[in-house]
């Protein structure tokens, strides 16, 4: 699949000294609905307002769609951002809200009315057209906002912690509505939190980020089960993964006993480093047995 979005070892420096992007390589694919991870401050937004050309990078190149991005002003590259702030216009009604990108774009009225009413029927906003926004509750105002992109309809789909202000339950019904709006209509899409469940539901890819760095590019099941970094491990999964320092040793010469304290027992004969080592076990991994008595199920 050909990339929409690829950046190669950008970085991006605030003066002084603050390295809020170091080197980052990442592409996404064409269609894809990839979420970046990672707490406050590992610079996520700032990742998302590079795309957006709302910054520029200090070092490397962001390509948009084969086309390099500093050739590219903001109004020429196709996309949609949603903030967790809404941003909507206040005096502005939502119909006028959801139809200003494309009444810019100079499309006729009824084709703006038919475009505006369908998404709007989607998001079940439809008997709020009238209203202005501070006669919304939150999540009726993320849905204008939502709407609003939709409306326009750009080829790459920016979301910056949309869904921060919301009600938890509320959330986990818009999560289930963007996943299922991207099956419809699979845009490039970039959705940025700092939630670890929501990215495991919501992305078919993850980015997980750190101070500016990296740590790992995965399907959320590789990101799960096969963390590359400690960090990404214990970022993931509630309750936590259970971590336990110790060595491994070699047994009849080949490295394959895991040992800390009284624990200690043999693991599988693969290409294990020996010395100091931490064993990473997922809580529902592990099956309690109460002695002598076989095993105990539970959370079934
Ligand atoms: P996130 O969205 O993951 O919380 P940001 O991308 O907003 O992180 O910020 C990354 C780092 O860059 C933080 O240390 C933040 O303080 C810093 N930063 C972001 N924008 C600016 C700016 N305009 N000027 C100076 N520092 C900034
Ligand atoms: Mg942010």
């Amino acid at each position: 699949m050909s990339s929409a979005i690829s950046f190669k070892q950008v970085s991006k420096t605030f003066p002084p000294d603050i390295h809020a992007l170091k080197s980052i390589d990442l592409k996404v694919a064409e269609g894809e609905f990839l979420v970046v991870v990672g707490p406050s401050g590992c610079g996520k937004s700032t990742l998302l307002r590079l795309i957006a050309g709302l910054e520029n990078q200090t070092h490397g190149s962001i390509d948009i769609f084969g086309k390099d991005s500093d050739q590219l002003a903001p109004q020429e590259r196709d996309l949609g951002m949603v903030f967790q702030n809404y941003a909507l216009f206040p005096h502005l009604s939502v119909f006028d809200n959801m139809a200003y990108g494309l009444q810019v774009r100079r499309e006729s009225a009824p084709e703006i009315r038919k475009k505006v009413e369908g998404i709007a029927q989607k998001l079940e906003i439809l008997e709020f057209l009238r209203r202005k926004p501070n006669q919304l509750s939150g999540g009726q105002r993320q849905r204008v906002a939502l709407g609003r992109l939709l409306a326009r309809d750009p080829k790459i789909h920016l979301f910056d912690e949309p869904l921060g202000n919301l009600d938890p339950q509320f959330r986990a019904g818009m999560r289930s509505e963007l996943a299922r709006l991207h099956q419809e209509r699979p845009r490039t899409t970039i959705y940025v939190t700092h939630d670890q469940a929501e990215a495991m539901t919501l992305g078919q890819r993850i980015c997980v980020l750190r101070k500016g760095e990296v740590l790992q590019v995965g399907t959320p099941e590789e990101i799960y089960d096969l963390p590359a970094h400690r960090f990404v491990a214990e970022f993931f999964g509630s309750p936590g993964v259970n971590c336990i320092d110790g060595k491994i040793e070699k047994k009849e010469g080949i490295p394959s006993e895991f040992r800390s304290g009284s624990i200690q027992f043999p693991l599988p004969n693969h290409d294990m480093p020996t010395g100091s080592i931490t064993l990473g076990i997922r809580p529902e991994n592990w099956t309690l047995s109460a002695p002598e008595n076989g095993a105990i199920h539970w959370g079934d």
